[in-house]
C-alpha cells in the first residue's frame, strides 16, 4: 500500500517511469542508454544500459522500499551527487505494473532476471545477458484503472517521454542515447564526444543544426552557469523552450527564468521567453534537491549569487554574440599568407570613403535621415555632446575599416540588401536604426545627459488622476528622460522641453507615451525607463518604406559595424538575415 501511495507521487505517467529508469542508468555509470516504447508507454517501457549492473540479491533489494545503494551515511543526504537517492522508484513502479529486471554486473558470469507483478515477485532466475541492466515495464497502471483513465492520448504521452529523453541527452553529452517508439528510431545521439554544443544541436533537431547560438559561460564563487540560448528572434517562436539543469538534474525554477530575462533585457520581445539549454553547477552541499518527490524543484543556498550569475552570463553571452556577428558580417577575412615575408608591406584593405552625412556624426546622431520639417517653435538646448560608442575592438589581424558589406540597394524601401563575404545580407533598416538609437539613448540616460529640446512656446496639457499619479511617482525619471514638465494649476501641466530625439512629435503625444510605458513597461524602474527609451528610439528611427540615399545606407552600415549592440531591435526582432551562397546555389540546383 505504501508503495502504491508513493507511486501516486512519483509515477504520474509513462514519462515518469522513463525519467526514473534513465536516472538510474546514469547513476549506474552507463555510457549508452536505450529507451524503447510501445503503445504510448502503457504497453511497454524498456530502458537498457551498459552500467554497473546488479546481481540477484541487489535486484531483490532494489525492490525494497527506501532501499538505495546511493547513500551510505546520513551526511550524504546533505550533499547529493547522484540523481536518485530516495529508493522509491523501483518499488513504486513495480507496484503498479508488470516489471522485469534483468541485470549482470561486470565480472559476473551469469546475470539474473526477476519478474514482478503488482509488487509481488513472481520469478527469480539466473540467465546469460549483457553487462548492464534492462528494466521493462508492461501494462502500466493495469491495476489502477482510475489512474490509467487519466492518461492522455499516446501522442501526448510520447511527447512527454521524448522531452525526458532529450533533457537527459542534453545534460549528459558523454552518454549515447537511442530513443525508439514502436521499433522505429526517433532520435539517437552518439557517445563519442563530450561536446555540449554538438549535443545541443543534435537534440534541437534540424532547425538547431546550423542556427547561430548564443553561448553562455560565467563562473564565480564555485558556481558555474553555462549553456546555449537561441538568438532573441528565435525566442519569439512559441515552440522554443528553455531547458534548465542544476547539477545534471532537470529543474523548473522561476527565479532562473527571471534572471535570464533580466540579463536579456532590451532583447526580449514583450511576452517572449528565453529559450535554450542552461546548466547551473553548484557544489552539491549548496543546493537542496530533496524538496519535491519528483525532484523537479531545488533550493539554492545562495539564490542571489545564482540569479546574478545567470543574468551576467546572458548579458555577456549576447555581447559575445554581437562581436561574432560583427566579425562575420563586416570583417574581411585576413588573406591567407603562405610565405611569410617580413619585407613585404602589410596587407591593408582600403577603407571605403564615406560620403559626408550629418547622420553619421555623433553629435548629430539623431538628425533625421531625410529632411523632416523641423519641429515648429523649437530650438535645441545646448546639451553636452554625447560621445558616440567606442568602436568595437577589432581582433588583431583583421583589417580595420574594411567594408565587407557592399550595399546593392533597397527592397520595398524597407530592407537594405548587401553583398557580403558569405552571400546575401538583408538588413531591416528600421530595426537596425532603432537599436542604434536605443543604445545611444541608454548611454545618454546613464550619463544623465539626455539631449533636450526646449519648446519656444511651452505646451499646456491636461492630465487625469492616473496621469497625475504617474507624473508624481516618476518625476525624477521623467526629468532624466528629457522632459521638463511642471504643474500649472488644477489638472494642467506645462511642458517646457522634450527629448531632442522625438522633438518632431507633439509634446502631448510624447508625455502620454512616456506615461504609458512607465505604467506598463515591465517591472522595476530600469526596465520601465528602458521601455520609454525604446519607444522613443522606435519613433525616431527611419521607417520601413522610406527610401534612403546611398550615403545614408553606408552611414547606417558603418554605425552597425562600430556599435556595441546591433543584432536585434530593442523588441527582439532580428536586424540582419543572411542567405549564404550555399543556400542560394541550392535554390537553383547548382551544387
Ligand atoms: P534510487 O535511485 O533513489 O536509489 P531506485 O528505486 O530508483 O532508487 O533504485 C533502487 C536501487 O536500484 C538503486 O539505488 C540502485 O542500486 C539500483 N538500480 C536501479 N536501477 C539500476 C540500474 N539501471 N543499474 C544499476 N543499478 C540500478
Ligand atoms: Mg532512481
Amino acid at each position: 500500500m505504501a508503495n502504491r501511495i508513493a507511486a501516486g507521487e512519483v509515477v504520474e505517467r509513462p514519462a515518469s517511469v522513463v525519467k526514473e529508469f534513465v536516472e538510474n542508468s546514469i547513476d549506474a555509470g552507463a555510457a549508452h542508454v536505450s529507451v524503447q516504447i510501445e503503445g504510448g508507454g502503457t504497453r511497454l517501457i524498456r530502458v537498457l544500459d551498459d552500467g554497473e549492473g546488479m546481481d540477484q540479491d541487489d535486484i531483490l533489494l532494489s525492490l525494497e522500499r527506501h532501499a538505495t545503494s546511493k547513500l551510505t551515511d546520513e551526511g550524504q543526504l546533505s550533499a547529493i551527487a547522484t540523481l536518485g537517492f530516495r529508493g522509491e522508484a523501483l518499488p513504486s513502479i513495480a507496484s503498479v505494473s508488470r516489471m522485469t529486471i534483468t541485470s549482470r554486473p561486470a565480472g559476473a558470469e551469469l546475470g539474473a532476471r526477476v519478474e514482478i507483478r503488482h509488487g509481488r515477485v513472481l520469478k527469480v532466475h539466473e540467465m546469460g545477458c549483457a553487462k548492464g541492466t534492462v528494466l521493462e515495464v508492461r501494462d502500466l497502471f493495469g491495476n489502477m484503472p482510475a489512474r490509467k483513465k487519466f492518461l492522455k492520448t499516446a501522442p501526448t504521452e510520447l511527447a512527454h517521454i521524448e522531452e525526458v529523453v532529450k533533457n537527459y541527452a542534453l545534460a549528459y553529452p558523454r552518454i549515447g542515447f537511442v530513443y525508439q517508439v514502436d521499433e522505429r528510431e526517433v532520435f539517437s545521439v552518439s557517445a563519442m564526444a563530450d561536446d555540449l554544443e554538438a549535443r545541443v544541436r543534435a537534440v534541437g533537431g534540424r532547425r538547431a543544426a546550423n542556427a547561430p547560438l548564443v553561448r553562455l559561460d560565467e563562473a564565480a564563487d564555485g558556481v558555474r552557469v553555462h549553456g546555449y540560448l537561441v538568438p532573441p528572434d528565435e525566442m519569439l517562436a512559441t515552440a522554443g523552450r528553455l531547458r534548465l539543469f542544476v547539477n545534471g538534474r532537470v529543474i523548473r525554477e522561476r527565479m532562473v527564468v527571471h534572471a535570464l530575462a533580466e540579463g536579456l533585457r532590451g532583447f526580449l520581445m514583450k511576452g517572449a521567453r528565453p529559450a535554450g539549454a542552461l546548466f547551473i553547477e553548484v557544489p552539491p552541499a549548496s543546493v537542496d534537491v530533496n524538496v519535491h518527490p519528483t525532484k523537479q524543484e531545488v533550493r539554492f543556498q545562495r539564490p542571489t549569487l545564482v540569479h546574478q550569475l545567470v543574468s551576467l552570463a546572458a548579458r555577456e553571452g549576447m555581447m559575445r554574440y554581437q562581436r561574432a556577428l560583427q566579425d562575420e558580417l563586416f570583417v574581411v577575412p585576413a588573406p591567407k599568407v603562405r610565405r611569410p615575408d617580413p619585407s613585404s608591406p602589410p596587407v591593408v584593405s582600403a577603407s571605403v570613403e564615406e560620403p559626408p552625412s550629418t547622420w553619421a556624426q555623433p553629435e548629430l546622431a539623431f538628425a533625421p535621415l531625410t529632411s523632416r520639417e523641423p519641429a515648429p517653435a523649437a530650438k535645441p538646448v545646448a546639451s553636452a555632446p554625447v560621445p558616440a560608442a567606442a568602436p568595437a575592438a577589432v581582433p588583431a589581424g583583421c583589417p580595420v575599416g574594411s567594408d565587407a558589406l557592399r550595399p546593392i540597394g533597397q527592397l520595398l524601401g524597407t530592407y537594405i540588401l548587401c553583398e557580403g563575404e558569405e552571400g546575401l545580407v538583408v538588413i531591416d533598416q528600421h530595426a537596425a536604426h532603432e537599436r542604434l538609437l536605443f543604445e545611444e539613448m541608454k548611454r545618454q540616460y546613464a550619463a544623465g545627459a539626455v539631449a533636450r529640446q526646449a519648446l519656444l512656446f511651452p505646451k499646456v496639457i491636461e492630465c487625469d488622476r492616473e496621469e497625475k499619479r504617474l507624473l508624481a511617482r516618476f518625476a525624477a525619471e521623467i526629468s532624466a528622460l528629457g522632459v521638463d514638465i511642471e504643474p500649472f494649476g488644477g489638472d494642467s501641466y506645462v511642458v517646457k522641453a522634450v527629448p531632442a530625439i522625438v522633438g518632431h512629435l507633439a509634446a502631448e503625444v510624447i508625455v502620454r507615451d512616456i506615461l504609458t510605458q512607465l505604467e506598463s513597461g515591465g517591472s522595476g524602474a530600469g526596465s520601465k525607463t528602458e521601455a520609454v527609451l525604446a519607444g522613443m528610439a522606435c519613433k525616431a528611427a527611419i521607417k520601413g518604406g522610406q527610401s534612403l540615399q546611398p550615403e545614408e545606407i553606408s552611414a547606417l552600415l558603418r554605425r552597425m559595424r562600430e556599435a556595441e549592440i546591433f543584432s536585434h531591435c530593442p523588441h527582439g526582432r532580428p536586424v540582419v538575415k543572411q542567405f549564404t551562397v550555399t543556400d542560394i546555389k541550392r535554390w537553383f540546383h547548382r551544387g
